[in-house]
């Protein structure tokens, strides 16, 4: 049987591990974390609306339900030509290789002074108890959350969680009777966040901003973060007693100790069919990959799990093992978000014909939350899955 390694246990790694399976491939699958983390539902850790188990799925569990094999094990080095990585604790090789270990950071100074939403799992852990602290001793304060956009790869950008993390901390002062001991701003480097979802959604978050009482700080380079406050480009500088921001991604700090072909911004390159540019049976997918298209495009869960189908099927038709045809990850490029507020959420599409942002008050909450139900049941074949979800 044709062995296949998957690097990373995340949205694109586990579901190629599920679909190579069930192509009838031996999956070995190598990632140090002990589980899936559900990065779209962790919003709700930082303000109780959800524990840490409620955002994890575990990986020994996927492993007995799906038949791979799983390897905790931190990879340090790829020799792609090879098809091979190299680990903290061994070498992994096989026929194919699908390198899914998600994006490094854009790096800043003083980065100890923030929390991050989309950095490693346990600081959403983190956040809820800063949050409680604020909460519980200072009664009152200042809060500032905001992104960070990366020049040399529009993709990469992350607003829609710091949205959402305000959104949700605003009802959580509020359900706690609070909120006006609170001063919320949002920041964020570019003139205006959220373009890229259209002018609609740009209105409407104009909107949300007042009425919540949220003030905004854009179109300034953060010069450096410190403890209390972000100091700007023109050395002004916003206070702040719990600072909460995503920098943009950067490509994997381990593809830098590899052969394989990257971006200028460090993400690997790959033909619309995920495989990796001039390195026969290695493939590259989810916030790994370099993504092509439109200047809105984002890169998301639901694209990674995209390409980690569409790898499953390209490995399966290229070895032989089926007749069909490639699939290419390009016609599905759009960005679907459910952005939550913690009482409510607006659901956003956009594709290079429309971008549209719909209101949804208390049923696009319950909705977010029947997806991340759905999302851990279906993966443990609790429950079946929906084609294409
Ligand atoms: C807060 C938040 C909210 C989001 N909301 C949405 C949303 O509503 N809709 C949407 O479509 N997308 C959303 N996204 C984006 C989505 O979560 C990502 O695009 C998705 O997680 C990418 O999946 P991935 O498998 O490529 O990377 P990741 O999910 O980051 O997984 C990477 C995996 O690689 C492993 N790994 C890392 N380094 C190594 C190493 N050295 N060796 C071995 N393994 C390693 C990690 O342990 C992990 O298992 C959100 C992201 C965040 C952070």
């Amino acid at each position: 049987m044709s062995k296949v390694v998957v690097l990373g246990g995340g949205f694109a790694g586990v579901e190629a591990a599920i679909f190579l399976r069930k192509e009838g491939f031996e999956v070995d699958l190598v990632t140090p974390r002990p589980y899936m983390y559900i990065y779209p539902t962790s919003i709700w850790v930082p303000v109780c609306e959800s524990d840490f188990a409620g955002v994890c799925i575990p990986m020994d569990e996927l492993e007995k339900v799906h038949g791979f094999r799983w390897i905790d094990d931190e990879i340090v080095q790829i020799e792609g030509k090879n098809r091979k990585a190299i680990g903290k604790k061994g070498e992994y090789g096989g026929d194919f290789l699908v390198v899914a270990m998600g994006a490094g950071k854009i790096e800043y100074e003083g980065q100890e002074y923030f929390m991050s939403i989309c950095g490693a799992p346990d600081e959403a852990i983190r956040m809820r108890d800063e949050l409680d602290r604020l909460v519980t001793e200072k009664r009152g304060g200042k809060i500032a959350m905001g992104f960070g956009g990366n020049p040399k790869d529009s993709s990469a950008v992350r607003g829609g969680p710091a949205f959402e993390m305000l959104f949700n901390v605003h009802h959580y002062l509020k359900k706690l009777g609070i909120r006006k001991r609170f001063e919320l701003t949002f920041f964020a480097t570019m003139k205006e966040p959220g373009k890229r979802l259209g002018p609609q959604a740009l209105k409407m978050m104009d909107i949300f901003f007042k009425k919540l009482d949220i003030n905004r700080h854009f179109g300034k380079k953060i010069k450096r973060f410190e403890e209390g406050r972000v100091v700007f480009e023109d050395d002004s500088h916003l206070e702040s007693d719990y600072t909460m921001f995503i920098p943009a991604n950067a490509g994997h700090p381990v593809f830098k100790q590899s052969d394989l072909p990257l971006s200028e911004a460090g993400f690997v390159l790959i033909d619309e069919y995920c495989e990796v540019k001039d390195m026969p049976n290695v493939y590259a997918i989810g916030d790994s990959a370099y993504i092509e298209g439109p200047e809105w495009r984002a890169k998301q869960g639901h694209i990674a799990e995209v390409m980690a189908r569409n790898t499953a099927n390209n490995i399966a038709v290229s070895s032989g093992k089926k007749v069909g045809k490639k699939e290419s990850y390009l016609p599905h490029l759009n960005i679907i978000c459910v952005m939550d507020s913690g009482d409510g959420a607006a659901f956003v599409y956009r594709d290079n014909k429309r971008g549209l942002m719909i209101p949804m008050p208390i049923v696009g909450h319950w909705l977010k939350k029947g997806w991340g139900w759905y999302c851990k049941n279906s993966k443990l074949n609790k429950i079946p899955r929906i084609p294409g979800l």
